[in-house]
């Protein structure tokens, strides 16, 4: 007999973690499948939001940062202070780990294995294959009411079971893990993140420097195939005064750069986080959105189970949308617009000199929405931005 479960999640990232979490608190019968290969290639910077909605303990950052430093093109630079708030780093071995634990505390099975393919029994219900770690290739199989999956980019969940699943647009990220230089070391600050926009070191992204305590982040990504993510890193080593830090990994993932139209199959299946095409342009962030996705997955699928409508799945992309739509379009458009030649770039950090720029931003980053209070400072950025665009501010 194969043992049944109400809903299998496959992937135990910040998307997957979060759904089983969230399903098994309720009293769903829940299996939470992940490959547990590697850790997760990634910032991981995160907004203090993340925190709050998903009640994340302090102790779960490995550092603040409080100060963005935007540098342009010519090297000049904004120095952006986080007023009132900060950006978490968290590094990922640790903290997918501890989403993790906290999905099986709330009564979620865990099994370390690799989704194969879902299988198909006489009467449509489906069947999770997978291949358990340490079983030399053998094959497990469990069945499944609803499947959640969070496997992230290229996922194979979507890719079989969702159109369009497979063919979601990515930029390649990859970065390098040195150790920290000291406090003040080659302009070095344990409380400052850098962003470089510069073609040379990407030319349709960004390349950061991101602190994380005893170690930095130091990476770029691009769209574009025949570009060397590893000359560029080496470059932005050198820029950033990190060359002769100690390197500990080196590590690259795509970035997904586009939502699905659609999350679920209409049946049993419904999408989560990087596996939904769930990143934010312009900026790559998508840890808190994967969590985001995760938990309406999983309040999708609760939904599903209790009304035996398979058309409940499809709530998770609606209320995700009307939440964040505006602010991915919007995000968009930007990353269409300023990331693509040099002059744009320096005009680009050029406008964050602008306070009202300044604090819009980070209140849009901290606390996920465009902040409405503020209409005045709304109309300024928008003439500044024309005047911008039109070039009648020389760069
Ligand atoms: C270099 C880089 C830097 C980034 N920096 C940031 C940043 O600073 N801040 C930010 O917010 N976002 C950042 N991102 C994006 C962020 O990492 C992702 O959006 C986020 O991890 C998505 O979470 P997820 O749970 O959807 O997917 P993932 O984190 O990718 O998790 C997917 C999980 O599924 C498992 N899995 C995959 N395939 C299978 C399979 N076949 N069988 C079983 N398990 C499987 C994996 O082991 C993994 O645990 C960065 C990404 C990259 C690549």
């Amino acid at each position: 007999m194969t043992q049944k479960f109400d809903a299998v999640v496959v992937g135990g990232g910040p998307a997957g973690a979060q759904a089983a979490a969230d399903l098994a608190s309720q009293g769903i019968k829940t299996l939470m499948l992940d490959r547990g290969a590697k850790v997760k290639p990634c910032g991981g910077a995160v907004p203090p939001k993340l925190m709050i909605d998903f009640d994340v303990p302090d102790e779960w950052l490995v550092a603040k940062v409080n100060k963005a430093r935007m540098i342009s093109p010519k090297s000049r630079h904004v120095d952006i202070p986080i007023n009132g708030g900060y950006v978490g780093m968290v590094d990922r071995d640790a903290f997918d780990e501890a989403l993790r634990q906290r999905a099986t505390d709330a009564g979620a099975t865990r099994v370390t294995g690799t989704f194969a393919r879902i299988e198909r029994q006489p009467d449509g219900s489906a069947v999770v294959v997978y291949r358990p770690k340490g079983g030399e290739g053998a094959e497990e199989r469990v069945a499944a009411g609803f499947i959640i999956g969070a496997d992230g980019a290229r996922s194979s969940v979507a890719k079989s079971e969702v159109p369009g699943g497979g063919d979601i647009p990515y930029v390649i990220a990859y970065h390098e893990i040195v150790r920290s230089p000291k406090e003040g070391e080659n302009g070095f600050e344990a409380t400052r993140c850098d962003v470089y926009y510069d073609g040379g070191l990407s030319p349709d992204f960004y390349g950061w420097v991101f602190p994380h305590g005893d170690t930095t982040s130091i990476g770029m990504g691009t769209e574009k195939r025949d570009f060397s993510v590893k000359d560029a890193t080496s470059r932005l080593r050198e820029v950033a005064g990190l060359q002769e830090a100690e390197t500990i990994r080196r590590e690259g993932a795509p970035i997904p750069l586009k939502p699905l139209k659609k999350w679920d199959n209409g049946r049993d299946v419904v999408l989560a986080g990087d596996a939904a095409g769930v990143v934010a342009p312009a900026s790559g962030e998508g840890i808190y959105y994967a969590m985001l996705g995760g938990r309406f997955a999983a309040e999708a699928v609760a939904k599903a189970i209790v009304t035996q409508d398979a058309r409940a799945l499809a709530t998770a992309r609606k209320r995700f949308m009307r939440l964040h739509g505006n602010v991915f379009r919007a995000l968009g458009m930007l990353q269409r617009y300023w990331y693509t030649n040099d002059n744009r770039r320096e005009r680009f950090v050029k406008i964050c000199r602008d306070v009202d720029v300044q604090e819009l931003t980070f209140d849009a980053y901290m606390n996920k929405e465009l902040v409405k209070a503020r209409p005045l400072a709304h109309i300024r950025i928008f003439f500044k931005n024309i005047a911008h665009l039109l070039g009648i501010v020389p760069a």
